[in-house]
Formats: structure tokens, C-alpha cells, sequence
């Protein structure tokens, strides 16, 4: 039995385990895939406070060492329900079942794909969710960058970087970025914008990205842009639904917790951008983290 079972390596998750060890719980972290969350492809993080300038990867690499360091223990194991037994919560993984007193769903959110026919099938064939990780291949070509939020903006900046060409597609002509990373971006002189227009169709050749059509939202004219790779950097969606039984989700699949990260089940806290809040950000998915951990801590003491 462990004290606290966090659900999730991501910034929520990894604080909250430091903060459970550092209570002196025992803490296991179930991770899916890999350490880090959304942030890990986050090619440059300016707006933590007390760290100037650092990159996703090394920010989720030394928070992930951090909370090993500490105590945590980490099992990469897709959490695939959660059941309660009096005041024990069983945590199935697809491979074995965990008891804990208390659990932290720090389950973050996952990319959001545009939807259409093509662009399943063309993932690592020019479509890609995270542009440090395949930005490298596009070096010396034309892309483009889907998105108006922080994620878009700082993606087609490192890009410019790298290609010849990049296109930002924007569904509106205002972007919900910070306003600093988009003058950075307007700064490069290889990047155009394409404003209130959507993506309508991704062009293949030969089972790989050879362009994208798209259609201004006013005027309805479509058109071509030969580019080699398509980013997509829409935003994301939650990914609850397995723990529907124990928590409250909202229409959007948020799990309903208020800034006490405290569910509608005792002994069961929501940290980070899986839960339902206003401000998704690094630092108050950390935030959510403390509240979350000495929470659990709490909860584990007093029964
Ligand atoms: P986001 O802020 O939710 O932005 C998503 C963008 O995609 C918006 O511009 C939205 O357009 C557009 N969009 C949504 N659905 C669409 C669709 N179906 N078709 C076309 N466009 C669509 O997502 P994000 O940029 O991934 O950022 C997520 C959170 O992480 C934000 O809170 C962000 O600030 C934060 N973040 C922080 C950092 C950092 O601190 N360095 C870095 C990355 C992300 P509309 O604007 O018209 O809605």
C-alpha cells in the first residue's frame, strides 16, 4: 500500500510528488508514456518565475530527477480505472492494481488533432504535434504552424529557425498568445501569416505531407501552400474519462476541482490542466502540485 498514487509525470504530477516525500509519504508516480508532459516539447520556457530562460526538456528533466531524488517512485503504467474500497482507492494500471490512501490525478491533457481524413495516417510523414522533437527534419524546407496560443507561436519560432519557409495558420487575426511571443515571431523575416483561415485539406504525394489548402474564413477562397511538414498546435483535450466513476467531469472532460484541488471523492485531489481552472500555465500546474501533495498528506494523517 502507498500513501499517495499520483497519476501523471507532468509538471503537476512531479511536484506533487516532491511535495509528498517531502511530507513523508510514500509516493508511487504511474506515468503512460514518458516523464515531463506537455511541457517537455516546450522548445523555450521565459516565464517561470527565478528562471530567465531554460528549455521544456531540461525544466521536466530536472523536475523529474528532482522528485526521484527525493523518493518518488516512478512505474510506467497507463492508469486504466480507479475503484474505491472504504477509504482505499485501487488504481488499476494495465498491469497490476495499487492500493493508496490518497491519489492526485495529475493527468494533464493530450494534443488536439484538427480532425481530418488524412491526418492520422500522415503523423511522421509530415504531421507532426511537437516541433522540437521533428522540427530537425524540416531543415531547408516550407512548413506550417497550425495555432494561435503560446504553443503555436513559440513552434513556428523555433521553426524559423530551421526552415526556409513557415506559414502560421490562424483561425482568427488575434492570437491568444502572450503578446512578447508573438514580436518575437513578427521579427523573422522567412515567417508569413495567414490569418482567419482555417486548414481544410492536407495534400499527400507519395504517403508523405506535399501541402495544405486552406480557406479564408471571409472571402471562402481557398488555397495551396506547398509545404513539406504540417504542426499542429491547436490546444489540447483532457483525458478523464476512466476515472469518471470517482470524480465529477465537466462537459469538456475536465475533472471539476476548485483551487483546493479537492474532488467530489475525499482522499481523491485534480492538479494541473486536467482539472477545471482559468489560467493553464507551468507555473500553476507546479502550484497545483503543492496544493494537491500537502493536501494528500494531510488527508493520509488524519485517517
Ligand atoms: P491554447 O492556448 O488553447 O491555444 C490553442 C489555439 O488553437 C488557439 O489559438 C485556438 O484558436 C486554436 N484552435 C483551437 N481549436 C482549433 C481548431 N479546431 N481549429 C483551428 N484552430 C483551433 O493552446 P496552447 O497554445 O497549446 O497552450 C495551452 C496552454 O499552455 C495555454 O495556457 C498556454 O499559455 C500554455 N503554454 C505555456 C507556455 C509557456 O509558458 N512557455 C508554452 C506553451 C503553452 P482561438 O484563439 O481562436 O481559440
Amino acid at each position: 500500500m502507498y500513501d499517495i498514487v499520483v497519476v501523471g509525470a507532468g509538471t503537476a504530477g512531479l511536484s506533487a510528488a516532491i511535495y509528498g516525500v517531502r511530507a513523508g509519504k510514500s509516493v508511487l508516480v504511474l506515468e503512460g508514456t514518458s516523464y515531463g508532459g506537455q511541457i517537455i516539447n516546450t522548445p523555450e520556457i521565459e516565464n517561470y518565475p527565478a528562471i530567465k530562460k531554460t528549455s521544456g526538456f531540461e525544466f521536466a528533466t530536472d523536475l523529474f530527477n528532482q522528485a526521484k531524488d527525493l523518493g518518488a517512485k516512478v512505474k510506467y503504467e497507463k492508469v486504466v480505472s480507479i475503484s474505491l474500497k472504504g477509504n482505499i482507492k485501487k488504481v488499476q494500471t494495465d498491469k497490476e492494481t495499487y492500493d493508496a490512501k490518497a491519489v492526485i490525478l495529475a493527468t494533464g491533457a493530450k494534443n488536439r488533432p484538427l480532425g481530418l481524413p488524412n491526418e492520422k495516417k500522415l503523423v511522421g510523414s509530415g504531421v507532426s504535434y511537437c516541433a522540437t522533437c521533428d522540427g530537425m527534419f524540416y531543415r531547408g524546407k516550407a512548413v506550417a504552424v497550425n495555432g494561435g496560443g503560446n504553443t503555436a507561436i513559440e513552434d513556428a519560432t523555433f521553426l524559423a529557425n530551421v526552415a526556409s519557409k513557415v506559414y502560421v495558420i490562424h483561425r482568427r487575426d488575434e492570437f491568444r498568445a502572450e503578446e512578447a511571443v508573438v514580436v518575437a515571431l513578427k521579427k523573422k523575416d522567412n515567417v508569413e501569416f495567414v490569418l482567419n483561415s482555417n486548414i481544410v485539406e492536407i495534400k499527400e504525394e507519395s504517403f508523405a505531407v506535399s501541402g495544405v489548402v486552406v480557406e479564408d474564413k471571409n472571402t471562402h477562397e481557398k488555397r495551396e501552400l506547398a509545404v513539406d511538414g504540417l504542426f499542429v498546435a491547436i490546444g489540447q483535450v483532457p483525458d478523464n474519462n476512466a476515472f469518471a466513476d470517482v470524480v465529477e467531469l465537466d462537459k469538456a472532460g475536465y475533472i471539476v476541482a476548485g483551487e483546493d484541488c479537492k474532488t467530489k471523492t475525499e482522499g481523491i485531489f485534480a492538479a494541473g490542466d486536467g482539472r477545471t481552472k482559468e489560467v493553464r500555465q507551468l507555473v500553476t500546474a507546479a502550484g497545483d502540485g503543492a496544493v494537491s501533495g500537502i493536501a494528500a498528506a494531510k488527508y493520509c494523517e488524519a485517517l
